[in-house]
C-alpha cells in the first residue's frame, strides 16, 4: 500500500484531475500535476505543476522520481507516456487499457471481440470503407476515432455522399460510422477495480446531453432494476476484460428498451461528480484508493442527486469576463457549487457544475431544474 505523505502522479490538469487532488489531498497525500497549461485547473491546487508536453522525457523523469504511482484524468495521454512510467513507477490504467479507450475504432472492436452489446458500426479508414457500408447503416454519424470529446469531431450523415463529405471535413482521418440510434435516454455506469480485481460500482446515472455536451446528470437513473443491474454487470465485464485498475466510466445507450455501450472513458466521469456529494465515497477517493492499493471505499448513494453542467455560456459582457450572479444558487437548499477556476470562459466551456442533494427524487430533479433556469 502506498501510503500519506507519498507523493501522487496525475497526468492531465483539467476538473477531474482538481476534485482527483482535492481527495487526494483530504486523505493526506501530495499530488504532482504534469498539464501543458500553466493555468490548468488541477495544476492551479497542485503541490507541483509540470508545464510540460504530455511526452517531455524530462519532465516524466521528474515525476517518476518523486511519485509513489501515477494516474491519469485525460484518455488522451499518449500510451507511450504511461509505458515509460510503468518502467519506474505504478501506474494505474494501464498503457493497453487506455490505449482501447482513447480509439473508437480499438474500442468497438474490443467490444465486438468481448461480446458486450454496442450499436451497428463500420471502421471507416479510407474513402473506400465508407462505399462498402450497408444502407442499413443510414441515417449515421461519423466520429473521428481520436481525440473527439463533448460532440467535437462528428457529423451527422443520411448518406454515403455525406458521410464522404464529413470524412474529406476531417482530412480523411480515421473515423466510426455509427447507425443513428433512436434513444429511449442514456445511462453512465462509474465503477473502480482494483489491482486483486474487487469491483465497487455507483448505481447508474441517466444523462441528458445538450448539442453534444452532457447537461444534466440523474443519479440514480430513472430506469429499470433490471436495467441498473444489467449496465452494471456490462461494466463490470469491460473492467475484467481491460485488466483496469483505477475508476472507469462506461457510457450505454438505452434504444427501444436495449441496452448498448456507447463509450468508455478510463478515468472518473463527468457524470459521476455527485458522488463526491451523494455517496459515501467519491469516485475521486475511489481512484486514490485503486492506485495506492487501499481497500476500496463504500459507493452506497444517500441521497437522491442531481448534477448540471455549467458551460461558459453564462457568463455575460465581452470576452464573457463578468460571471453569473452565484448568490443565486448558494440560496437554494442542499445545492453545492462546484467551480473550477478556469480563467476564461467560452462558449461551451466546461467552467463549473452544481449538485442538488434531498430526500426525494422528483422533488430533487424539480430545485436542479428551477435552479438551472434562475442561474442562465
Ligand atoms: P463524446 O466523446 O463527445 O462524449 P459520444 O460518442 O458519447 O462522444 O457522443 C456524444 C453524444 O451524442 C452521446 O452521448 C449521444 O447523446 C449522442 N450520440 C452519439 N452517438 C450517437 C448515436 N450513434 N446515435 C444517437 N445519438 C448519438
Ligand atoms: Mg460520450
Amino acid at each position: 500500500m502506498i501510503l500519506p505523505p507519498a507523493t501522487l502522479g496525475m497526468l492531465g490538469g483539467g476538473q477531474l484531475g482538481r476534485f482527483f487532488v482535492s481527495a487526494a489531498h483530504e486523505m493526506g497525500y501530495k499530488v504532482w500535476v504534469l498539464d501543458p497549461d500553466a493555468n490548468s485547473p488541477a495544476g492551479l491546487i497542485a503541490d507541483r505543476h509540470l508545464v510540460a508536453a504530455y511526452d517531455d522525457f524530462t519532465a516524466l523523469d521528474e515525476m517518476a522520481a518523486s511519485c509513489a504511482a501515477v494516474t491519469t484524468e485525460f484518455e488522451n495521454v499518449p500510451a507511450g507516456t504511461l509505458d515509460y512510467l510503468a518502467k519506474f513507477v505504478t501506474v494505474h490504467p494501464s498503457a493497453a487499457a487506455v490505449s482501447v479507450c482513447q480509439n473508437r475504432i480499438a474500442e468497438k472492436r474490443f467490444l465486438a471481440d468481448n461480446g458486450i452489446a454496442h450499436g451497428p458500426f463500420a471502421a471507416i479508414e479510407c474513402e473506400d470503407d465508407i462505399r462498402a457500408t450497408d444502407d442499413g447503416l443510414y441515417p449515421a454519424v461519423l466520429k473521428v476515432a481520436r481525440f473527439g470529446y463533448d460532440g467535437k469531431g462528428q457529423a451527422r450523415v443520411a448518406s454515403r455522399d455525406e458521410a464522404l463529405h464529413a470524412f474529406h471535413q476531417f482530412h480523411n482521418e480515421a473515423c466510426v460510422l455509427e447507425k443513428l440510434l433512436t434513444l429511449d435516454f442514456e445511462v453512465s455506469v462509474v465503477l473502480a477495480r482494483d489491482e486483486q480485481g474487487a469491483v465497487r460500482c455507483f448505481p447508474p446515472g441517466e444523462n441528458r446531453h445538450r448539442n453534444g455536451i452532457l447537461d444534466v446528470t440523474i443519479a440514480p437513473a430513472r430506469a429499470s432494476s433490471a436495467q441498473r443491474d444489467l449496465a452494471q454487470t456490462m461494466a463490470c465485464r469491460i473492467a475484467e476484460a481491460l485488466s483496469y485498475v483505477g475508476t472507469l466510466g462506461v457510457e450505454f445507450f438505452v434504444s427501444r428498451g436495449e441496452l448498448l455501450v456507447n463509450e468508455m472513458a478510463p478515468r472518473p466521469h463527468n457524470s459521476g461528480h455527485h458522488t463526491i456529494d451523494a455517496c459515501v465515497t467519491s469516485q475521486y477517493e475511489q481512484q486514490v484508493r485503486a492506485l495506492c492499493g487501499l481497500p476500496l471505499g463504500e459507493p452506497r448513494q444517500h441521497s437522491p442527486a442531481v448534477m448540471v453542467n455549467l458551460l461558459g455560456d453564462i457568463w455575460h459582457g465581452e470576452d464573457r469576463r463578468h460571471e453569473p450572479d452565484w448568490s443565486t444558487l448558494h440560496a437554494v437548499p442542499g445545492l453545492r457549487l462546484h467551480l473550477y477556476g478556469k480563467h476564461q470562459a467560452r462558449a461551451g466551456r466546461k467552467m463549473g457544475h452544481f449538485v442538488v442533494i434531498g430526500e426525494q427524487a422528483p422533488e430533487v430533479l424539480e430545485r436542479a431544474m428551477a435552479a438551472r433556469a434562475a442561474i442562465g
